[in-house]
This record gives structure tokens, C-alpha cells and sequence, in this order.
């Protein structure tokens, strides 16, 4: 019996060998980057669990100000903004472990954690009865030189995050910024206002017409910079605007 070498069937096995191994590398580069451990407390995660832990997700400081209309949140805009909402996920305080997962999604590539934290808040916001209406979702623009050197807009993957949860489209093009600022910690409130009051700009506000928008930031602390975006936005006719973030500080 002549001995028959399929020289075809055995490249396709070997390509297919590879290709297994290339992902194989892949996923282990990638958990060397992003490592199955809990964003807040380092250990490592059981294999349900995804991003945090049970334990820090348990513990986690949330305000539920999806069920109140009337929150530390909503109340930063009173006589400054006309908002029909206002939202956080978490308290932020210096050093609690809302602190370090802003820190990781900011500063350490981690947009994982955006995306995560918008969809599980998302899930609460789609059956909350302030936000149940909201049809699109805009997230506050990083100006295009930070986001050269960031890399991406981790209110956009905050954004992405809650229209997946609740099946709403974010338009992460309409607004934009119109001109850098530098770092704004050491100036006061006041010239923090009149630095971001000229900052944004929208594209096209047709789309946004007779609309409930929910305009959304990592995190709200003067409220100064969603407060400059709501003024380019309220010129909308019929505009409704809500506000979701994933962390407030209460002074
Ligand atoms: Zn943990």
C-alpha cells in the first residue's frame, strides 16, 4: 500500500496549530496587562466575578439617587443649571476605593472599568422612573490633545457602558471642545466657571431636538464643567437634560 501524504490537510492543521497558540499568547499578554484580580482590593477574583469583587462591591459607598429626584447630586445645579436629573453611582471620598477605581480608569489604560461600572448602573437607570425616558447619551468630550496622550475618553467608555445596559444610543461626536485648558485644581471656583464657560461646542443640534438627554462625566465635584456643557445644550428647543456620573463628592 503506497503511503499518502495530504501535504494540504497537514498545513491547514499546522496553521490552525498556530493560530491557537498566537491567541493563547495573546490572552496571557493580555491578563498580564488587565490580571484577574479586583480593581479595588488585589485579590484575586473567583471565576462569576468580573472587575470587583463581591466583598468590595458590597461595600462599595452607592448613593441611590436613581430612586430620589431631589439628591447631593441634583442639588450642585440648583440656580445654576435646569436639569430634569441628576445621578451618581458611588460617594467619592479621598482614598476609599471609589478613588482608586477612578484613578486605575484615568490614569492606567483601565477603560475596563468604565464600560463595567456604566452598565451596571445602566441596568438601575432603565427601570428608574427620572431616567427611563433618556434617548440618547452624550458623554462630556476629553479635548483631542488629552485624548492623544490618553488614549481614549473614559466618560465615552462610561457612556458605552450604560447605553449597552439600557439599549440607548450615545453620540460621543455632538458635543466637543473648543479650546484646551490646562490643569484647573489650583484655581477657584469662580475662574474655574469662566475658564470651561467657552469650552464646548455641539455639531449638530437638530439631532437633539425635543429630546431627553442624559449628559454624562466620571466624576461631579463643582459641577462646573457639565454645568458649561448644559449651557450649549439648553438652547436646544424642547431639550430635556439629565445628568449621570459615576461618583460625587459631597462637601
Ligand atoms: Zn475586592
Amino acid at each position: 500500500m503506497p503511503i499518502v501524504v495530504n501535504f494540504r490537510n497537514n498545513t491547514v492543521k499546522t496553521k490552525n496549530i498556530m493560530k491557537i497558540h498566537l491567541l493563547s499568547l495573546i490572552e496571557d499578554f493580555v491578563s498580564l496587562i488587565f490580571p484577574n484580580i479586583c480593581a479595588c482590593c488585589g485579590n484575586s477574583l473567583w471565576k462569576h466575578e468580573e472587575i470587583i469583587c463581591t466583598y468590595c462591591d458590597f461595600h462599595l459607598p452607592k448613593t441611590n439617587f436613581h430612586l430620589e429626584r431631589e439628591n447631593s447630586a441634583s442639588r450642585i445645579f440648583w440656580g445654576r443649571a435646569r436639569i430634569e436629573s441628576a445621578t451618581a453611582y458611588f460617594y467619592f471620598n479621598k482614598g476609599n476605593k471609589v478613588q482608586r477605581l477612578i484613578h486605575l480608569l484615568k490614569y492606567k489604560g483601565r477603560k475596563d472599568i468604565g464600560l463595567y461600572i456604566g452598565e451596571k448602573q445602566g441596568h438601575l437607570l432603565k427601570y428608574s422612573p427620572f431616567f427611563n425616558t433618556v434617548e440618547m447619551i452624550l458623554p462630556v468630550p476629553l479635548h483631542k490633545k488629552k485624548l492623544m496622550q490618553r488614549g481614549y475618553n473614559q466618560s465615552e467608555q462610561y457612556a458605552i457602558g450604560l447605553g449597552k445596559a439600557m439599549r440607548v444610543p450615545v453620540n460621543p461626536y455632538l458635543l466637543y471642545r473648543s479650546r484646551f485648558t490646562e490643569t484647573q485644581t489650583r484655581k477657584s471656583r469662580f475662574r474655574r466657571w469662566q475658564n470651561v464657560s467657552e469650552m464646548f461646542a455641539l455639531k449638530d443640534s437638530g439631532l437633539l431636538e425635543g429630546k431627553h438627554i442624559l449628559l454624562v462625566d466620571d466624576v461631579i465635584t463643582t459641577g462646573a464643567t457639565l454645568e458649561s456643557c448644559i449651557m450649549v445644550l439648553c438652547a436646544i428647543p424642547g431639550i430635556r437634560i439629565s445628568i449621570a456620573s459615576i461618583a460625587v463628592t459631597v462637601h
